[in-house]
């Protein structure tokens, strides 16, 4: 049985106020949920406060992005290295809305990962196809396309401490919601996918659901058998919320065994 992993991602959101708020609520009902790992991803200036926060918590950190190197002429970026020694474990690598508004392309998504794999961080590879890239029946070759760039680039080896995070981009922020069998049909061909290339990988790797997972539907996604946790954006800026999805998954866990 795979660890579910429920991953908070504020996105740029939050003030230290509102973090410190955030962060204690969390803290408060974590500890309810001893068989989940729980993420928080806070935006870089808010790391070190949560980091410090989080202390003697079993709440991990991450981070939202990063850059490639250890140090440089880079203005304006953050290494995997200083994520490292800020306290993160994670880094999510690919977000939909990295990809389309940076313009992060396929290439510099794999540089980043296999950056992150050499920092010692567990990369969070998001992947998703877009309503149109749905409709027109591409949601498997656009999967497949963001997974093998990286696979070819980092070695399938790289994957052993990453997750990746199926986030239909349609889902995103919309208040739409992949039903629980798309999730589980995209789900079981990116597993089949690493399995391919290396079958434990494939057997042990975590894939999160990500858009528009909230309270009320968490318990249905979490229920299919090749979805092993969510990435959360918008339910994971409230404390309730975002222990309601923990309690949902570590109910999944306790009727599964
Ligand atoms: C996300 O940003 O990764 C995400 C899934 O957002 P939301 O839950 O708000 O759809």
């Amino acid at each position: 049985m795979r660890k579910p992993l429920i991953a908070g991602n504020w996105k740029m959101h939050g003030s230290i106020a509102q973090v410190d708020a955030l962060l204690k609520g969390i803290m408060e009902g974590a500890d309810a949920f001893p068989d989940i790992d729980i993420l928080v991803l806070p935006v870089f200036v808010h790391l070190i406060q949560a980091h410090t926060l989080l202390k003697n918590s079993p709440v991990m950190l991450g981070a939202q992005n990063l850059y490639l190197g250890t140090q440089g002429a880079f203005t304006g970026e953050v290494s995997g290295v200083m994520l490292a020694d800020a306290g993160c474990q994670y880094v999510l690598i690919g977000h939909s809305e990295r990809r389309s508004i940076i313009k992060e392309d396929l290439d510099l998504v794999a540089a980043k990962f296999k950056a992150a794999v050499e920092a010692g961080l567990k990369p969070i590879l998001c992947v998703g196809e877009t309503q149109a890239e749905r409709e027109a029946g591409k949601t498997a070759s656009i999967i497949s396309e963001q997974l093998e760039s990286v696979i070819q680039l980092a070695g399938i080896e790289a994957f052993r401490q990453a997750v990746i995070a199926y986030e239909p981009v349609w889902a995103i922020g919309t208040g739409l919601t992949a039903t629980p069998e798309q999730a589980q049909e995209v789900h079981a061909s990116i597993r089949q996918l690493v399995s391919q290339n290396q079958v434990d990988i494939g057997r042990a790797i975590r894939i999160l659901y990500g858009g528009s997972m909230k309270p009320d539907n968490a318990a249905s996604l979490l229920a299919m058998p090749d979805v092993d946790g969510g990435l959360i954006g918008g339910a994971s800026l409230d404390a309730k919320s975002f222990l309601a999805i923990c309690a949902a998954a570590q109910n999944e866990l306790a009727a599964t065994g």
